[in-house]
C-alpha cells in the first residue's frame, strides 16, 4: 500500500491518499487545490473516511464527492452536525467558505473492521477530542486524525470534547507495537514506539 501525505501549509492539515492495485482511499480531505484529485487519477476511489467532524479536515470534501459521487463518505454520527453545518463549533466558522454536506451523503462509522475494494480498515472509536473521532488502522499503519500527534495529543476544551474520555482513548494505543507508523491529522508521522517514550501525555498512561 502506497500512502501519500498531502499537507496544507496554512494550517498543517494532512490528508492522506492510500492507493493499493489501482484502488484507493481518501482520509481526511482538507486540501482544497487539486492535489488529491492529481494523486488520485487513474485510481477507483473506495471510500472517503474522515477521522472526525472539524472543518479543516474536510475542506475538500464537496470538491471530491462531485466528482466521485459514487464513493461512500464515512464519519462517526457523533460529529455529522459539524460536517452538515448544524452545530457551530469555532466562531471563525462563520467567516469562512466551509465545504459542508448533507447528512444524507455520510455514512456512520464506529468501532470493528470495515472492508473498502482491497482494503482491510480496523477502526476504533476514539471519543476525547470530539466525540465522533476515531483512528484507522489500514496494513499496520494508523490513521489518528486529531487524537495523537508527534509528541502531542488533541485539545479537549472544545464543544463535544472530553479530558476523561480522552484518557481512556489514549490508553488504547497500548494494543499497538512499537513499531506501528501513525498519521496524524496535523504535523509530522510518528510511531507508537516514539510516543509511548516520548509524548508527555502518553509515557504516564502506556509509557514504558
Ligand atoms: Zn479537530
Ligand atoms: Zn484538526
Amino acid at each position: 500500500m502506497q500512502v501519500t501525505t498531502i499537507n496544507v501549509k496554512s494550517s498543517d492539515n494532512n490528508t492522506y491518499v492510500l492507493i493499493q492495485d489501482n484502488q484507493s482511499i481518501v482520509i481526511d480531505p482538507s486540501c482544497t487545490d487539486g492535489r488529491i484529485q492529481h494523486t488520485l487519477s487513474g485510481t477507483q476511489l473506495k471510500a472517503i473516511l474522515l477521522t472526525h467532524g472539524h472543518y479543516d479536515h474536510f475542506l475538500g470534501l464537496n470538491a471530491l464527492h462531485r466528482l466521485y459521487p459514487n464513493a461512500p463518505i464515512y464519519c462517526n454520527h457523533n460529529d455529522w452536525d459539524f460536517v452538515s453545518g448544524d452545530a457551530m463549533i469555532f466562531s471563525s466558522q462563520h467567516l469562512m467558505d466551509i465545504s459542508y454536506i448533507s447528512q444524507q451523503s455520510l455514512n456512520d462509522i464506529d468501532s470493528g473492521h470495515y472492508t473498502f475494494g482491497n482494503f482491510n480498515v480496523e477502526t476504533f472509536s476514539m471519543p476525547g477530542h470530539s466525540k465522533g473521532s476515531v483512528i484507522y488502522e489500514i496494513d499496520h499503519q494508523l490513521f489518528t486524525g486529531d487524537v495523537l500527534f508527534k509528541d502531542s495529543i488533541g485539545r479537549c476544551d472544545l464543544v463535544g470534547g472530553s479530558d476523561k474520555a480522552m484518557q481512556q482513548s489514549l490508553r488504547l494505543f497500548k494494543q499497538f507495537n512499537d513499531d506501528t507508523i501513525v498519521y496524524p491529522g496535523h504535523g509530522s508521522a510518528t510511531t507508537i514506539g516514539n510516543e509511548r517514550r516520548y509524548n508527555p501525555w502518553l509515557i504516564h498512561l502506556i509509557g514504558r
